[in-house]
């Protein structure tokens, strides 16, 4: 997608710190982070959000469920919170589905 900021990420058309990368994902650190670590998992494909996920996309998703501990180690995270937004209404501000990826500051006070 032309239009989308991680798609240009991922095309490094925009810089971005980069933690991990494989064929079908891709992980930086979020520009504005709420945490002492903030991971943004992303899968290369574009998919504008969960609400858009389809049958086609069960072993992409499943992929990164399995790809989310194993950054969270690498980053020191002995545990974390995953956050998904999803639409307006549910926070979500970059219509590229993404895995917020939070820790590194004790126990989260919520
Ligand atoms: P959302 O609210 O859509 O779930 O979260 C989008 C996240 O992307 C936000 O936490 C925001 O700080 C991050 N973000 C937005 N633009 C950029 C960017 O250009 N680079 C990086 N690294 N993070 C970004
Ligand atoms: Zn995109």
């Amino acid at each position: 997608m032309t239009d989308c900021i991680f798609c240009k990420i991922i095309n490094n058309e925009i810089p971005s710190d980069k933690v991990y990368e494989d064929e079908q994902v891709l992980v930086f650190k979020d520009i504005a982070p709420k945490a002492p670590v903030h991971l943004l998992m992303i899968p290369k494909k574009h998919i504008h959000s969960l609400a858009e996920v389809t049958a086609e996309d069960s072993e992409l998703m499943g992929y990164m469920m399995t790809k989310v501990p194993e950054v969270a180690k690498d980053a020191g995270l002995e545990g974390f919170r995953t956050i998904i937004n999803t639409g307006k209404d549910g926070g979500q501000i970059v219509f590229h589905i993404h895995i917020h990826i939070l820790g590194g500051g004790g126990p989260l006070p919520f």
